[in-house]
């Protein structure tokens, strides 16, 4: 059997806020994005979600800096996600969006040197040269009309604010942008720190015996039993019905039995590598090339364990996902200070 390739894990932690800031290129989960590039920052019509058209929140960044190219001694990798459950479909990414920024060593925003693990008056970040939305940290080139002092990136996330704190503040022009505040509609805020994952395959993970898969198939029988389906199916069709079955069993169990030995991970980071499928049958047949012509790679996997950490669960429908796999350019082509959309595959147990 081939080597096992190392595969860094992520958790989350908690941190002091301030650390979580652009200046240290954190690697997060929840609360607004801490921006590489501070200059431009994606418009507002690229974070909004392609099933419903409304503005998505920040999910997590990853910053994962490629030492093989100069102009992304800095690199960052985000997800958003819209908070509406409605737009979360099966085997399908149209509500998350993928971005990739990238910086060299000397650039636009920050000092080569690292920073002081302080907190600072004058926080360097993207306010400095854009109004940004007081919700999602996104840009914000709406005001409110009452007062014109404070910004947001769409009708939606204004109305999240009125109703949360603005409402009171405009009537009284007490409107204090300094002061932090929480919003419902974001995720709660941790840091992602790794460790190496160490893994000793056991003997027979993911390996379905012979009887095994007979008596699974012989139960696969028995519970159709009664309905025209065993009679209206070839012999040979349902043999292999059963067989596709096992796969996917045999794929979800491998997917288990390699989590269970660090329960609390919520990321895989394996650039190049191959993601832990949970499913074999709804796998991506093909991966689109990145914008400059190389192809993308695998980068790194958001497990569903993140899910527990997020308050989305509820009855019914809610956000949720198997895994979402994220594919980026393999060359890290250049960016300049722009932001690029990169590929995101969401896979689910159906
Ligand atoms: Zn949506
Ligand atoms: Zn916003
Ligand atoms: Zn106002
Ligand atoms: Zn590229």
């Amino acid at each position: 059997m081939a080597a096992e390739r190392n595969v860094e894990l992520g958790f989350v932690e908690e941190t002091e806020k301030f650390l979580l800031k652009s200046r240290f290129f954190p690697s997060k989960v929840g609360g607004v994005p801490a921006w590489l590039s501070l200059n431009p920052l994606p418009s507002a019509e690229e974070l909004t979600c392609r099933v419903c058209s409304k503005p998505t929140v920040f999910l997590l960044q990853v910053y994962a800096p490629d030492s093989s190219t100069s102009f992304a001694f800095h690199r960052t990798v985000f997800i958003f996600i819209c908070r509406n459950d409605n737009c979360c479909k099966a085997n399908c990414a149209d509500n998350l969006i993928v971005l990739r920024s990238q910086l060299p060593k000397v650039n636009d925003f920050f000092r080569s040197q690292p920073p002081a693990e302080v907190p600072i008056e004058n926080e360097i970040d993207a306010s400095k040269y854009a109004k940004l939305c007081r919700v999602c940290g996104g840009v914000g080139p709406k005001t409110c009309g009452k007062c014109g002092c404070v910004s947001y990136c769409s009708k939606e996330h204004q109305a999240v604010d009125w109703k949360a704190y603005h409402k009171r503040e405009c009537s009284t022009n007490k409107t204090d942008l300094k002061a932090e505040k929480s919003y419902a509609v974001l995720f709660p805020e941790f840091e992602i720190v790794t460790e190496t994952e160490i893994y000793t395959p056991k003997k027979d993970a993911g390996q379905t015996s012979e009887e095994e898969k007979m008596r699974q198939y012989k139960e696969f029988l028995e519970s159709n039993k009664g309905s025209d389906f065993s009679t209206s199916f070839p012999e040979k069709e349902l043999q292999s019905m059963a067989s596709q079955e096992t796969v996917d069993d045999k794929q979800i169990r491998k997917f288990k039995e390699r989590i269970s030995a660090e329960p609390d991970q919520i990321l895989r980071y394996d650039k190049g590598g191959e993601p832990l499928w949970i499913s074999q049958s709804t796998c991506p047949v093909s991966i689109p090339d990145c914008s400059c012509g190389a192809p993308r790679q695998f980068e790194f996997q958001v497990l569903p364990h993140l899910l527990s950490h997020l308050q989305v669960d509820k009855l019914g429908t809610s956000l949720d996902w198997g895994t979402l796999c994220v594919y980026t350019c393999s060359n890290s082509c250049d960016v300049g200070n722009q932001y690029v959309k990169e590929y995101i595959f969401k896979q689910d147990v159906v």
